[in-house]
C-alpha cells in the first residue's frame, strides 16, 4: 500500500478513481470516454452543469456569484485577477505571507501599483498583527493566499477590508473548511490538491464586479466572458472537470464541507502534537495559530539535511511517498488533503516515532 503525501497533484479519493476507471471506456452507455466527447455535446453539458451545481451546494454559493472552470492553473488566475479588477482604481493591496502570494503580487505589479499590506519579513512564519497592516482604502481589491502551500501558513480569519473587494487564493485549502462567500469578491483554487486532477482551476467571482477587464485582457482570462459562456468559451479541460465533479459528489456524501473540516482538524492536530511532543527532534517554524491544516512543513534535528534525506528514503521504503519539502525551502512536508484518512495520518506519525527512536 502506498500513501501519497504530496502537495499537489495529490491523493484523490479511491472511490472516485475506481468510479472513473469503471466509466473510462464507455461513459454512461454512450460508448466513448469523457475525454473523447465534444465539449459542446449535451452529455458534456450535464457534467459541466452538475459539477457547478454541486460545488454551489457544498459552499452555499448564491447566483450573484459565477462559478467558473478555468485553465492556466492558479498561476493563470492570479495573473488574471489584476487584469479583471485593477482598472477600478489602478492599485491593489497584497498580503504577502509566503511564496505564492509573493508571486501573485509580482505578477500584479505588471498592471498597476501594488501596495504591500504587511511589513517585509525575513521569514514567513505567521500573519503579522493587524496593528502593522497598511490597507489602502482606494485599492481596487485586497489579495491574500488563505493557505500558503510551501510555507505552511494558513489564515485563521478572513481579513477585514472595510468594503474593498477581497480576493483569496484557496488552492490548497478549498473545501476543507466553511466560509461565507459573501465576504469575497473572487476566490480561486487549482484543482490538483483537494478537488481533482490538474488542468482545471475553480473560480468563484462576484458577478457585479465583472465586465470591466483591461482591454488587453485575453478573452479566456476575462471572467465576465467565461461566465457568459458558462466556462465553455474554448475547449475546456473536460476530463479534469468530470473527475472534479465526482470529487464534489464524494465530499457531499462524506459529510460535506463540515465533515471535511472536522477531519482536517483532527489529522493536522495529530501531526502537530507529535511534532510538539518530539522533544525538538521534529520542529515546525510556523507560529501556533497560523499552522496550516493541509500542508505541514517540518524539519528533523533542526534541519539536518542528511537525516531528512534518510527520512524521505525510509518513509518511501514503507510506502509513504512525496514527503520532501518544496525545493525552495527544503526540509519535509506532509500534505493532508480531503482524501487522506485519519489512519494515514496515524501511519505517518507512527513512522516518525520509529525514525526518532532509531536516530536520536
Ligand atoms: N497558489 C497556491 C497556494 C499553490 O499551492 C499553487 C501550486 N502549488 C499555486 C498557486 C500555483 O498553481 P498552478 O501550478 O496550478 O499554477
Amino acid at each position: 500500500m502506498v500513501i501519497n503525501f504530496g502537495a499537489g497533484p495529490s491523493k484523490l479519493p479511491e472511490e472516485v478513481l475506481s468510479g472513473v476507471q469503471k466509466d473510462l471506456l464507455n461513459y454512461n452507455g454512450i460508448g466513448i470516454s469523457v475525454m473523447e466527447m465534444s465539449h459542446r455535446s449535451k452529455d458534456y453539458a450535464v457534467i459541466n452543469d452538475t459539477a457547478q451545481q454541486t460545488v454551489r451546494e457544498l459552499l452555499n454559493i448564491p447566483q450573484e456569484y459565477a462559478v467558473l472552470f478555468m485553465q492556466g492553473g492558479a498561476t493563470g488566475i492570479f495573473a488574471s485577477v489584476p487584469m479583471n479588477l485593477m482598472p477600478r482604481t489602478g492599485t491593489a493591496d497584497y498580503f504577502v505571507t509566503g511564496i505564492w502570494s509573493a508571486k501573485a503580487a509580482k505578477e500584479a505589479s505588471k498592471y498597476g501599483k501594488v501596495n504591500m499590506v504587511l511589513p517585509k519579513a525575513d521569514k514567513y512564519e505567521m500573519v503579522p498583527d493587524k496593528s502593522s497592516w497598511k490597507l489602502d482604502p482606494n485599492a481596487s481589491y485586497v489579495y491574500y493566499c488563505d493557505n500558503e502551500t510551501v510555507n505552511g501558513i494558513e489564515f485563521p480569519f478572513i481579513p477585514e477590508t472595510n468594503g474593498v473587494p477581497l480576493v483569496a487564493d484557496m488552492s490548497s485549502n478549498i473545501l476543507t473548511r466553511n466560509f461565507d462567500i459573501r465576504k469575497f469578491a473572487i476566490i480561486f483554487a487549482g484543482a490538483q490538491k483537494n478537488i481533482g486532477p490538474p488542468g482545471v482551476t475553480l473560480v468563484i467571482a462576484r458577478r457585479d464586479l465583472l465586465g470591466k477587464a483591461m482591454p488587453t485582457c485575453p478573452l479566456i482570462l476575462d471572467l465576465a466572458v467565461m461566465d457568459k459562456d458558462n466556462s465553455l468559451h474554448n475547449t475546456s479541460p473536460t476530463f479534469s472537470i468530470f473527475v472534479m465533479g465526482r470529487v464534489f459528489e464524494w465530499i457531499k456524501s462524506n459529510g460535506g464541507v463540515n465533515g471535511m473540516e472536522d477531519l482536517s482538524r483532527m489529522k493536522s492536530s495529530l501531526l502537530y502534537e507529535a511534532i510538539n511532543e518530539s522533544n525538538g527532534f521534529y520542529s515546525c517554524t510556523v507560529k501556533e495559530g497560523f499552522r496550516s491544516r493541509t500542508n505541514i512543513p517540518f524539519r528533523v534535528a533542526n534541519g539536518n539535511v542528511e537525516l531528512e534525506k534518510k527520512f524521505v528514503e525510509e518513509a518511501k521504503a514503507q510506502g509513504m511517498i512525496q514527503l520532501a519539502g518544496h525545493r525552495l525551502v527544503g526540509g519535509l512536508r506532509a500534505s493532508f488533503y480531503n482524501a487522506h484518512t485519519i489512519a494515514e495520518a496515524k501511519a505517518l506519525i507512527a513512522f516518525m516515532k520509529e525514525f526518532q527512536k532509531k536516530y536520536i
